[in-house]
């Protein structure tokens, strides 16, 4: 039995790749696999309009807001805010609160004026309160990351702005694991390859009035109107990518919805966090216990700064054991679980035994 606790690509529930199987060679009875039929053909458009309208149920999506498919994963979508937004007034405001919010913010900068609205950190610990945040009455946006998968910091609130400078926030690593007011937002964005599919295909929310507004130089494949205009379908969508994403909104459906998806998460996360925070500092988790992420969860062992052995020990007892993908990320070390959508209660479990069985002997 292996265990998945990736942080993306990352488990994809069992259910639905059993599904995604026993359809590959015959897809919806086509005689085909989906990986070989046009992305014109009537058989396709089912499916590409069913994970629409099931995305659109999910997240209860207002009719003034429009999905895209499209390519280039997160960090296109970097270059494709700037691209599509920044016109306006030439400038936009980014919350930094972790490593992929601030690359997003680098990417911007190559298309008009980037200010960082939060004091630059030497470590990301915390989502400052927006009490703090020194926002530019004249920004084309307001730009955060919701979750830093890296980092594993999460915010606990949606910023409420003083005026209607859009909101847009990348949500990769915590899309569709909470319920959210898409009212509040401009954009929203998310690679699908940690809880809703796997990599090559990235969903973009766009309320209507937004799109249009491109610098000219935006390429064809990040254009939110020309994909727009086109139902996502203005060249070859991934096409693969989209019907396991669509099996997915079905398999999340299926389990309660988001808010069944919330519920999950809270009970996985607290799980692990209780274990680290009984363990008198055996166990550390450096993020402000506000910003704690439900999804991404890093810890050291043995002092802040981590003891390698002991980590090292921890990881090999974990691989042993079946439970992989553990270490974190290289620029912060130390360990990492994600607990996707698709990360069961049980499978939690075993880690929280594991953690638990760990500190007892070493401890
Ligand atoms: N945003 C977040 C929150 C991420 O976790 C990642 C990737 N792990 C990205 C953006 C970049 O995504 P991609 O690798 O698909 O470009």
């Amino acid at each position: 039995m292996v265990i998945n606790f990736a942080a993306g690509p990352a488990k994809l529930p069992e259910e639905v790749l059993k599904e995604v199987q026993a359809n590959l060679l015959n897809c919806n009875g086509s005689g085909i696999s989906v990986m070989e039929m046009s992305h014109r053909s009537s058989n396709y458009a089912k499916i590409h309009d069913a994970a629409l309208a099931d995305l659109r149920e999910l997240l209860k999506l207002p009719k003034n807001y429009k999905v895209l498919l499209m390519q280039g994963g997160g960090t296109g979508q970097f270059a494709a805010v700037a691209l599509n937004l920044i016109g306006r007034t030439g400038t936009a405001d980014y919350v930094i609160t972790g490593s992929w919010s601030a690359k997003a913010a680098k990417e911007a900068a190559q298309y008009g004026k980037v200010n960082t609205v939060v004091p630059k950190v030497d470590r990301y610990i915390d989502v400052p309160r927006q009490e703090t945040w020194k926002l530019d009455p004249n920004a084309s946006y307001v730009y955060y990351c919701d979750n830093e998968t890296v980092d594993g910091v999460e915010f606990d609130f949606v910023p409420q702005l003083p005026t209607d400078v859009p909101l847009v926030c990348d949500m990769s690593s915590n899309f569709l694991s909470r319920p959210i007011d898409v009212n509040k937002f401009g954009v929203i964005f998310a690679g699908a390859q940690k809880n809703i599919g796997p990599s090559g295909v990235t969903v973009v929310i766009v309320r209507e009035d937004l799109i249009g507004k491109h610098l000219k130089i935006t390429p064809s494949v990040l254009n939110f109107e020309l994909m727009d205009k086109n139902d996502s379908l203005y060249n070859t969508p991934p096409t693969f990518g989209i019907y396991v994403m669509g099996q997915v909104f079905q398999w999340i459906k299926r389990n309660g919805g988001v808010a069944g998806m919330c519920e999950r998460a809270k009970a996985k996360s607290k799980l692990i966090y209780d274990i680290i925070d009984k363990s008198n500092g055996f166990y550390i988790c450096p993020v402000a216990s506000r910003a704690r992420s439900h999804m991404n969860l890093p810890f050291r062992i043995g002092s802040a700064t981590g003891n390698e052995a002991l980590e090292k020990e921890f990881l090999t007892k974990a691989e042993s054991q079946g439970m992989i993908q553990l270490k974190g990320h290289r620029s912060v070390g130390g360990i990492r679980a994600s607990l996707y959508n698709a990360i069961t209660l049980a499978e939690t479990q075993q880690l929280a035994k594991l953690m638990q069985a760990f500190y007892e002997n070493n401890k």
